[in-house]
C-alpha cells in the first residue's frame, strides 16, 4: 500500500476516535482501510484520462438526429459535506458528422461523478467534454440528483430532488431543439 493510503487509514483511525468510538472493537478493527479503499474508489475520477475512456470510439456518421441516452445512474459525492448525492443523468446531443460509442457516455458521467462535486458543476463538465470531442450541433445534459446531505441533516423535503442542466449551442440557441429534447427526456 502506499504512503498516501496509510495516511487515509490512519485518518478515518482517528475520526473513529474523534467521534467517540472506540476502533479497537472488533466491527471497527477494518473499518479504516475499508473507508480508505472506498475513497480510493470514489476519487478515481481525478485520474482518468478522457483519451483512455474514449478509446477512438468516435465515429465519422451522416446522421444529423438528435442521439439521446437516459436514466443513466450517477453516484457522486458533495463536496461541502463528503456525503453522497446520486440520481440519473440524462445526455442529448445533435451530432455534427460525428457520434460517439454509447457506452462511453456513462463513463464520461463516471469520470466526472467519481470526485468530489457540485451537482451544477458535474452537469457542464458532462456538457462541455462533449462538446470538446465532438463539435456537435448541440448538447443537452439533465440531472435529478437525490442529496443526502439535505435529506439526512433534515434541511429538506424527504423526496426532493435537484434537477440541474447544461444546454450547448442548438439546446441553448432554439426554444424548440430545446423542448424536442426534453420531451424525449421525460418520455
Ligand atoms: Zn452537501
Amino acid at each position: 500500500m502506499t504512503e498516501k493510503f496509510d495516511q487515509l487509514e490512519t485518518n478515518n483511525r482517528e475520526l473513529l476516535e474523534l467521534i467517540g468510538e472506540d476502533p479497537q472493537r472488533e466491527g471497527l478493527v477494518k473499518t479504516p482501510n475499508r473507508v480508505a479503499r472506498s475513497w480510493e474508489f470514489f476519487s478515481q475520477g481525478y485520474h482518468a484520462n478522457l483519451g483512455d475512456i474514449i478509446n477512438d470510439a468516435i465515429f465519422h456518421e451522416d446522421c444529423s438526429e438528435m442521439v439521446v441516452v437516459r436514466d443513466i445512474e450517477f453516484f457522486s459525492m458533495c463536496e461541502h459535506h463528503m456525503i453522497p448525492f446520486f440520481g440519473r443523468a440524462h445526455v442529448g446531443y445533435l451530432p455534427n458528422q460525428k457520434v460517439i460509442g454509447l457506452s462511453k457516455i456513462p463513463r464520461i458521467v463516471d469520470m466526472f461523478a467519481r470526485r468530489l462535486q457540485l451537482q451544477e458543476r458535474l452537469t457542464s463538465q458532462i456538457a462541455n467534454t462533449l462538446e470538446e470531442v465532438l463539435d456537435p450541433v448541440g448538447v443537452a445534459v439533465v440531472m435529478e440528483g437525490r442529496h443526502l446531505c439535505m435529506q439526512m441533516r433534515g434541511v429538506e423535503k424527504q423526496n426532493s430532488f435537484a434537477s440541474t442542466s447544461a444546454m450547448l449551442g442548438q439546446f441553448r440557441k432554439s426554444a424548440e431543439t430545446r423542448s424536442e429534447s426534453l420531451s424525449i427526456i421525460r418520455k
